[in-house]
């Protein structure tokens, strides 16, 4: 197939340059989300294998902590459901935890540990996937912005962008957090809205946690279908050996603004668990818009809207886990290629349905 990439910006140039890069099962629910996660992770194998050292690929696993008796208690329940589903996981001791992180000073009932998360660097990935996609014939057009797609007669004929139309018999919609202006050019009507997450940075401070570090309420800031703020602590050190402190959820547009009382609100609960983390210069702060859709699945694959238009979109918060398996389904079904996992609860048709 000819393969044409049109990005508005540079590549990565959204979303997908401003998370921490982890590539997690810990944090997902089993069932599709947890299936699409297992097998996100093992296509990191493939990732690494053609990109090297330059995927900054770390195995370093995390850990959810529980510093409270709710999500202690359930946390047994979850593993076998997880050990079940492929995961390999295990519960740790408060003395365990803090032998393997010894920051984890704050109050702390048990933690689980998850071996075989990691962390990537997603947009040096996303980069290098792309002139790979050159390097085989593909085109790469950035600073072209998608006006609309171009239907007629219940067919995509392609693209109108800010270059002129952009033939194609087939279009994968893959626009993040400003994919529902783009479906709603073609017919769809999807319920998709951006979820800004905020990131504190703090100075470099080799080895100050070894492994990706997660509160368990985080699971379930993630589930929560309200737009109003949740706060929950994630917390690694980089690649560059910065430590960064997250994360915070909250659905207000567009906006990328970073709010002061965000970061103080994330690295107060940081704090709680890890109080020598309040010792650390803050460095800077950014916002990201994750892509949300109701019910916290993606929309991955055909839609009725018009014939010939595929959609990849809706990752939220694990669309670096779960986009290279997004990547592959779509292929496989634009191929007539039988998919590697029933893409029936993705269906980006499901909320016309209701
Ligand atoms: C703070 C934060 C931390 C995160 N951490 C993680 C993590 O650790 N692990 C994880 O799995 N996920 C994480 N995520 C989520 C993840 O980053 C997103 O799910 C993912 O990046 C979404 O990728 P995408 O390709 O759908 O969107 P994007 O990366 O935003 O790409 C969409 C592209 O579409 C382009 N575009 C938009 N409109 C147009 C148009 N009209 N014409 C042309 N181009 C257009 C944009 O320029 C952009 O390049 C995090 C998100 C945030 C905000």
């Amino acid at each position: 197939m000819r393969v044409s990439l049109v990005d508005r910006g540079e590549v990565s140039g959204g979303t997908t340059g401003l998370g921490e890069g982890n590539v997690l099962c810990s944090d997902k629910a089993p069932g599709p989300e947890l299936d699409l996660a297992a097998r996100g992770l093992s296509l990191y194998d493939e990732i690494e294998e053609l990109l090297g050292e330059s995927a900054g690929i770390r195995r370093k696993g995390a850990l959810i902590v529980h510093p409270g008796e709710d999500s202690w208690a359930a946390e047994p329940q979850r593993l076998e459901r997880l050990r079940s589903a492929g995961v390999e996981c295990s519960t740790l001791t408060p003395g365990d935890a803090r032998e393997a992180e010894p920051e984890l000073l704050g109050t702390l009932l048990g933690a689980s540990w998850f071996p075989h998360d990691l962390q990537c660097a997603p947009a040096a990935i996303a980069r290098a996937l792309a002139r790979e996609a050159e390097r085989l014939g593909g085109a790469v057009s950035t600073g072209a912005e998608v006006q609309s797609i171009a239907v007629r007669a219940g067919r995509v004929e392609g693209l109108d962008t800010s270059n002129g139309r952009l033939a194609a018999d087939t279009v994968v919609l893959a626009a993040g957090a400003w994919s529902a202006r783009l479906a709603r050019t073609a017919g769809l009507e999807l319920p998709l809205e951006p979820r800004k997450g905020q990131l504190v940075r703090l100075e470099r401070r080799p080895g100050f946690l070894r492994r990706k570090v997660i509160d368990a309420s985080y699971m379930r800031a993630v589930a929560d279908p309200g737009s109003g703020l949740q706060v929950s602590t994630v917390a690694e050190t980089t690649l560059d050996e910065h430590m960064l402190v997250g994360s915070s959820r909250e659905r207000r547009g567009f906006d990328l603004s970073v709010d002061p009382s965000v970061s103080e609100a994330m690295l107060r609960a940081a704090g709680r668990l890890m109080p020598r983390i309040r010792t650390l210069r803050v460095d800077g702060a950014w916002a990201g818009l994750r892509p949300w859709l109701p019910g916290g699945l993606p929309a991955i694959g055909t839609t009725a809207a018009a014939e010939g238009l595929w959609i990849a979109t809706g990752h939220e918060g694990a669309g670096v886990a779960h986009g290279p398996i997004t990547g592959r389904l779509i292929a496989q079904g634009i191929c007539g290629e039988p998919p590697e996992l029933d893409p029936a609860p993705f269906d980006p048709d499901r909320f016309s349905r209701n």
